[in-house]
């Protein structure tokens, strides 16, 4: 182990480059930030964090999406979040849209995670925008009748489980296409069997083994007005007013596709292949956490975890102390499905415990941990009042220790543009 890295910033502190901010990059730049060592620069595409563990929950409460859009502005004391889309990634520089020059880094980390079919995720990269669709969707949310959920993992089930608790009279159908509910074989039974129990008394129709077939452009989006589909095994017809796709999330790599780390992905996954010390192979100064990385499960307590573990890894190649810690892999993640505010069921990593409802509400299905990751941003219950350009106090650090002119630090702390996006495509 040892780190190379850039010696131009001999006198300086060294450059922490984080390119994401999702649930793996807000940990590390945390962590990284309180040390004091170096000079933390996120960057995000949106000014805000997602809480996407809760944002189910959007499409039938109202007010709730402002909880979980949780801006940037009070994450680092030392360093900046620069809202900015990177372009290119590259193993001596980064590229980000509205700016020619690569950026430069002493230390590397890409958490560009994953994208997902709106509700699930957004695409905006303003709040206010965010909480627009999301106002839009619950209110198509509280005018359908029928509604359809394709896909019955994870985020199909809790899609079905939010609306059929808050609105009982809702026709729900839930289409997956594997016999049981998430993926078979995997949890134990009375896992499966919890899911699906408590689904039906809320009313949902479930069929498995079977396909609804969209045509390829509509992925990305929910669909609206009415339509029939029929399934293609059983033949069963299904007529919806509100259609939503819920068939699984696609690595944000395409920052990745257009730099000298292009190798480095795994062919079949589309993700970094990472050492235990989760550097991409072959460099010992960038590194790859969460849905981005091709380590482990791909879940937000554990891009959460790897962020904070890599945090004090840097720190300590920085100190060059010897014989760091490898990452330790969970090899039985914790599978946690909320089902409404009231309900759901979960397995534990620890002999496989199976958990139902009533611990569920206390654990997760009530609040879906939006306290935890508000004040993990420093925001307590207050709503958002985001500031414009919160790090502007940064602009002498930013000109000197990433050797930019005044103007275009400037224009880095203000937020550079990003590029626009087909209506309803996601960002991968
Ligand atoms: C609806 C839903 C519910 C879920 N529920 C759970 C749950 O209950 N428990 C659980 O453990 N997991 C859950 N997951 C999975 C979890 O959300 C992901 O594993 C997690 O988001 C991964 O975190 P991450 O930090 O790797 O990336 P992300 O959270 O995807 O964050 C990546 C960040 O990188 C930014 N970015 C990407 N590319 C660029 C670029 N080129 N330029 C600038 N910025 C860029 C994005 O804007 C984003 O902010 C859920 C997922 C979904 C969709």
């Amino acid at each position: 182990m040892g780190v190379t890295g850039s010696q131009e910033n001999n006198e300086k502190k060294p450059v922490v480059l984080i390119v994401g901010g999702g649930y793996a990059g807000i940990q590390c730049a945390k962590s990284l930030d309180e040390t004091g060592l170096f000079f933390v620069v996120l960057i995000d595409r949106k000014s805000y964090f997602l809480h996407n563990v809760a944002t189910l929950r959007a499409t039938v409460e109202e007010n709730f999406s402002q909880k979980i859009l949780i801006p940037y502005d009070r994450l680092l004391t030392n360093g900046c979040v620069v809202k900015a889309e990177v372009t290119s990634i590259s193993h001596d520089g980064v590229q980000v849209h509205g700016r020619n020059e690569p950026i430069h880094f002493d230390y590397l980390v890409i958490a560009t995670g994953s994208s997902y079919a709106f509700p699930g995720k957004v695409a905006e990269t303003e709040i206010s925008n965010a909480i627009s669709i999301y106002n839009t969707i619950r209110e198509k949310v509280n005018a359908s009748q029928k509604i359809l959920i394709i896909g019955g993992g994870p985020v199909g089930i809790e899609l079905a489980g939010e609306i059929a608790t808050d609105f009982p009279g809702k026709e729900i159908t839930l289409v997956h296409s594997q016999p049981t509910l998430l993926y078979p074989n995997v949890f134990k039974q009375k896992l499966y069997s919890s899911i699906q129990d408590q689904l039906e008394i809320l009313n949902v129709k479930i069929i498995l083994n079977d396909r609804i077939q969209l045509p390829s452009n509509q992925h990305t989006n929910y669909i609206e007005g009415k339509n029939t589909y029929v399934t293609q095994t059983s033949k069963t017809s299904v007529t919806a007013d509100l259609t939503f796709v819920c068939t699984g999330a696609h690595v944000n790599n395409r920052s990745l596709l257009n730099g000298s780390l292009k190798s480095k992905l795994n062919a079949q996954t589309g993700r970094l292949i990472v050492n235990n010390y989760l550097q991409v192979d072959g460099f010992e100064n960038i590194f790859a956490v969460g849905d981005i990385s091709d380590k482990e499960t791909k879940l937000a307590y554990l891009a959460a975890e790897q962020g904070t573990y890599l945090g004090k890894l840097i720190a300590s190649l920085h100190k060059k102390k010897s014989n760091p810690k490898e990452y330790k892999v969970n090899p039985n993640a914790a599978i946690l499905i909320s089902i409404g505010r009231n309900g759901g069921a979960g397995q534990l990593p620890f002999g496989g415990i199976t958990i139902g409802g009533f611990l569920m509400k206390q654990i997760k299905s009530k609040e879906l941990f939006t306290s935890r990751y508000r004040s993990s941003m420093n925001y307590g219950s207050d709503t958002q009042s985001e500031t414009k350009s919160p790090y502007l106090n940064k602009l002498d650090s930013v000109q000197s220790i990433l050797s930019f002119s005044e103007e275009d630090a400037r224009n880095l702390l203000a937020g550079l543009p990003t590029k626009e996006l087909e209506p309803g495509q996601d960002f991968s």
